[in-house]
């Protein structure tokens, strides 16, 4: 208004005293202005998306299953392209699966039906290993194949490649008209590689820690390998070669909320740092585990339960004041920041309340919540009968 306004009355004004020369001598400026305005707002647009696709890069390089990053992957690209309707198709064996589908702001747990390879607009994506952007359904009804929802309109297709290979593509869809720019094909391909290749590793990492004793992110011995080792230490109990044995459970108190309020990755690097500790601290006394999500273990060869009470509370006081470094990724720039965090823990031992691997963990875990959770947090509690 403030530009147009002015204009149109200078244009009025000035038509009526020199006629249509007017027209020029207000015009070409007008028009060079909007251009060049047009111009600048696309290229800051770009560089916001740019910077929006380089987050999305890091956040699906962190994750260390495929279903992560499948997920992040299509719900993240509908929200950057803001669409409403995206798909994930998988191309194997001459056949075009749908991996996961995105529709009105939530993935769909629905399935749709396998098609062949060249069907739909998924399909010339395949055929020719190129990205298309049709600007309305005019543009690609000849191809549908009835899967996307009737109100689509505008479509961008395109390959998810590795070594060259199309492996499967993304369509993202659209109920606008002309929803979808050139420079967002560019986009999208990086932001497809960058899928691929973290696809790639996610697959490769889980088939590693599946075989593994280790967990992959603070590389503390896993449940699989606590479970393996418990039961030789009750068998050593039995063969009377092991006196006592005890077990210390330990969870971070309201760590959903660390996730929530710094983002999954600074509550990630929390639980490298809190293993290193927990490393540290046992050293040599006994063996630390990863149990679960934020749960540890610590089992104590020819600890009293009484022992056991005091290396806890020693645990749960050097946590409690330790300055946990983190990375905010929430903010558009990251930022360093100490936080701080407490634990509950529970404690049981053998063969004092029970002589078996499982009822051990079964005790401390209820000492654990009934203990400490329950009585207000940041608290060791023993397990009693
Ligand atoms: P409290 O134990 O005090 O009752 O509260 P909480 O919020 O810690 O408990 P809850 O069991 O509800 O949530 C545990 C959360 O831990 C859920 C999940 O967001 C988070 N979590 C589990 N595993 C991981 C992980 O590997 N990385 C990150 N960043 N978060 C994890
Ligand atoms: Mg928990
Ligand atoms: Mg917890």
């Amino acid at each position: 208004m403030i530009v147009i306004f002015p204009y149109a009355i200078a244009l009025y004004m000035f038509e009526s005293y020199i006629g249509v020369v007017a027209l020029l001598l207000l015009g070409i400026p007008f028009f060079t202005m909007t251009v060049v305005m047009k111009m600048y707002n696309n290229s800051e647009q770009i560089n916001m998306d740019l910077k929006k696709a380089g987050v999305i890069g890091h956040q699906l390089a962190d994750r260390l299953e495929t279903n992560e990053v499948f997920d992040l992957f299509i719900v993240e690209v509908a929200k950057l392209f803001k669409v409403e309707y995206a798909y994930v198709i998988d191309y194997r064996d001459g056949l075009q699966q749908f991996m996961r589908i995105y529709e009105n702001g939530q993935l769909e747990p629905r399935d749709i039906a396998s098609i062949s390879y060249e069907k739909g607009t998924a399909g010339r994506v395949i055929l020719t290993g190129e990205s298309f952007i049709y600007n309305e359904k005019s543009d690609w009804e000849n191809l549908s194949t009835g899967n996307l929802p009737a109100d689509t309109q505008s479509i961008m297709a395109t390959p998810i490649a590795r070594n060259n290979k199309t492996e499967g593509v993304l369509v993202l869809a659209s109920k606008k008209k002309y929803a979808f720019a050139k420079h967002q094909l560019k986009i999208l391909d990086i932001l497809s590689t960058y899928f691929a290749v973290s696809l790639e590793k996610a697959g490769y990492m889980q088939r590693v820690i599946a075989k593994s004793e280790r967990c992959g992110l603070t590389r503390l011995y896993n449940y699989r390998y606590l479970d393996e080792s418990l039961e030789k230490h009750i068998q050593e109990m039995k063969d009377g070669k092991l006196e006592q044995l005890s077990l210390i459970m330990m969870d971070i108190d309201h760590f959903k909320s660390i996730n929530d309020r710094y983002g999954h990755q600074s509550g990630n690097d929390i639980l490298v740092q809190l293993a290193d500790i927990l490393r540290e601290e046992i050293a040599g006394e006994g063996m630390v585990a990863r149990y679960g999500g934020e749960e540890f273990v610590v089992l104590l060869r020819n600890y009293s339960k009484e022992l056991a009470m005091l290396l806890a509370e020693k645990l749960r006081k050097r946590i409690e004041n330790h300055e946990f470094l983190i990375e905010t990724d929430l903010a558009n720039e990251r930022q360093q920041q100490i936080i701080h965090i407490t634990m509950s823990i529970g404690v049981s031992s053998a063969p004092e309340d029970s002589d078996e691997g499982m009822s051990l963990i079964r005790n401390a875990d209820r000492a654990l919540y009934i203990g400490a959770k329950q009585a207000g947090r940041n608290k060791v509690a023993a397990y009693s009968k």
